[in-house]
């Protein structure tokens, strides 16, 4: 049984627990190491967007620029290594980040990544992006509020821009590749050739990616489908179990059913942190 999980999320973020619950409930499942990926989303047009209304409400997790985040990221880094330091587990400190295609994003993130002391990122697309340039983005769950043609378009940039992430090679793995499925028209029978695409992508350029049991919390399969799933272990990608845990009580929720899917086919190509990583 995966005895770790480096995608969860405290209340630097979203989550629902400070860092220290978290890592003292780890230690209490018996884990020797816990990653901590709390949200990176910095987009210069977000008060611009449709769904600014909602998001306002989190100033936590959206920021307008970089400029604006450095203070604070290298704070909860200080703050969580003295907290580890106490207990008896291997803590990572990493990030879940939005990968943007607007020109300059990249720049201001490397430069980001240079200078503050994350362990580790990960990918996580959350938004759909109106227009080919990213300019404008909106959330999922507004996506309603777009025509079917519009709609159909957001989808295609969004399977795109997990392969921009995956061909970057700057993140440890893609998470929830999809997560866009709660959008009616992106059923695990809709999209198929995209979601190819995806698998190759990702097969050329050794990206890993994760089996969420988050998606079990939510609706009724894991992130990504069994139909991916299945895909990704035909195209042999490297996979990790994640909880995308926002709380103390999803720390490990049902790993013994993503541990299934692994013995059910016969797979072991599992991605963790080698000890020589860190
Ligand atoms: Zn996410
Ligand atoms: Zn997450």
């Amino acid at each position: 049984m995966q005895k770790f999980s480096y995608h969860t999320h405290t209340n630097f973020s979203d989550g629902k627990n400070s860092a220290e619950e978290m890592i003292q409930q780890a230690v209490e499942l018996g884990w020797k190491e816990l990653g901590i990926s709390d949200h990176l989303i910095v987009h210069k047009n977000i008060a611009d967007s449709f769904s600014w209304y909602s998001w306002k409400k989190e100033p936590k997790i959206f920021h307008f620029d970089f400029n604006s985040i450095y203070d604070s990221f290298a704070r909860h880094i200080e703050d969580v290594r003295k907290i580890a330091d106490r207990y008896d587990i291997k803590v990572r400190i990493g990030a879940e980040v939005d990968f943007f295609t607007y020109s300059g994003w990249l720049d201001e993130f490397l430069k980001f990544k240079d200078v503050i002391d994350l362990d580790y990122y990960i990918s996580g697309n959350h938004f759909l992006f109106v227009d080919d340039e990213c300019n404008n983005i909106i959330d999922i769950k507004d996506a309603a509020h777009l025509d079917i043609k519009e709609q159909t378009n957001c989808i295609k940039r969004h399977f795109k821009t997990l392969e921009e992430a995956a061909k970057s090679k700057l993140f440890s793995f893609i998470a929830h590749i999809d997560y866009i499925r709660k959008i009616p028209i992106c059923s695990r029978f809709d999209f198929l050739e995209e979601k190819n695409a995806l698998v190759k992508v990702f097969a050329e350029n050794n990206a890993v990616t994760e089996i969420s049991t988050k998606g079990l919390r939510k609706a009724d399969d894991f992130y990504p489908n069994k139909d991916i799933i299945k895909q990704l272990m035909e195209n042999n990608i490297k996979l990790v179990i994640s909880d995308d845990a926002h709380r103390i009580a999803e720390l490990g929720y049902n790993f013994s059913d993503a541990e299934k899917v692994f013995t059910d086919n016969n797979y072991a190509n599992r991605w963790f942190f080698s000890s020589k990583n860190k």
